[in-house]
């Protein structure tokens, strides 16, 4: 489903109160694919750039290659609520980079929608959200070169993850999964933030296709059967293949 519009809300968007940009790789709307809100109509903005590297990333256009344009936080809250959606995920790249993503969320929730941003938690500035959804790195997603030993350092500091699940008690914890090798990590890390609601903690199978998902799908569920936490489809792999716009 890409960039389909519907009529506007019926919302008094405010325009020209935020007269600041964001670096932006793409808006559409979409199905919400991962995580608690699975399915769910959304507008979705593509933060680009991002201070991680993942192996596996599957938006390397706001990582490795970040690419976008600067973009009024006015003219993506109008784009929004001319989306017809009540649902605005605010993904990357890593949002949380953005100078701006404080009067971006708030400039959102004003206008009245349920605002998710996604983040890999290791950031901590000051924002607004409706459900913060942190998908934190294990090993897994290592890189080799030149960036392995940021990324580490990075994705191992659990200052700025601790800090974002106590500002938002409406969070979901998502991880990618390769197989029952990454669980002791994800255990050590659980225990280690304090956090036991495993209701709120989600696996993914890792992969970039759908069939490379199915691929690790029964292992994954088994691991949730195992620990009790709820497993997460990738819907716009399987509906639409993954790629831009979805
Ligand atoms: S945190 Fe997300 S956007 Fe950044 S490199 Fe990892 S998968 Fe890609």
């Amino acid at each position: 489903m890409r960039a389909r519009t519907q009529g506007a809300r019926a919302i008094d968007c405010p325009r020209s109160r935020y007269p600041v940009r964001v670096y932006v790789a793409e808006t559409f709307l979409s199905l919400q694919g991962e995580g608690l809100l699975v399915g769910l109509p959304s507008f979705f903005i593509r933060t680009s750039g991002c201070n991680l590297r993942c192996t596996w990333c599957d938006t390397p256009y706001t990582s490795w290659a970040p690419e976008g344009e600067r973009r009024g936080v006015d003219e993506m809250v109008a784009a929004a609520c001319s989306s017809g959606a009540d649902h605005v995920v605010v993904t990357g790249g890593e949002p949380l980079l953005q100078r701006e993503i404080g009067s971006l969320t708030r400039a959102l929730r004003a206008a009245g929608l349920h605002v998710t941003v996604e983040t890999a938690g290791t950031l901590a500035p000051d924002f607004v959200c409706s459900l913060l959804s942190v998908s934190p790195k294990t090993a897994n997603s290592d890189p080799g070169g030149r960036f392995r030993s940021r990324h580490r350092r990075l994705r191992t500091d659990l200052v700025p993850l601790a800090t974002l699940l106590d500002r938002h008690p409406e969070h979901q914890i998502k991880f990618v999964v390769r197989g029952a090798d990454d669980m002791p990590e994800i255990l050590t890390l659980l225990n280690e933030l304090g956090h036991r609601r495993c209701d709120r903690v989600l696996l993914m199978a890792e992969g970039r296709t759908a069939s490379e998902v199915d691929a690790r799908s029964g292992e994954v569920a088994a691991l949730c059967l195992a620990h009790g936490f709820r497993y997460t489809p990738r819907l716009h792999l399987d509906l639409f293949g993954g790629g831009r716009g979805v």
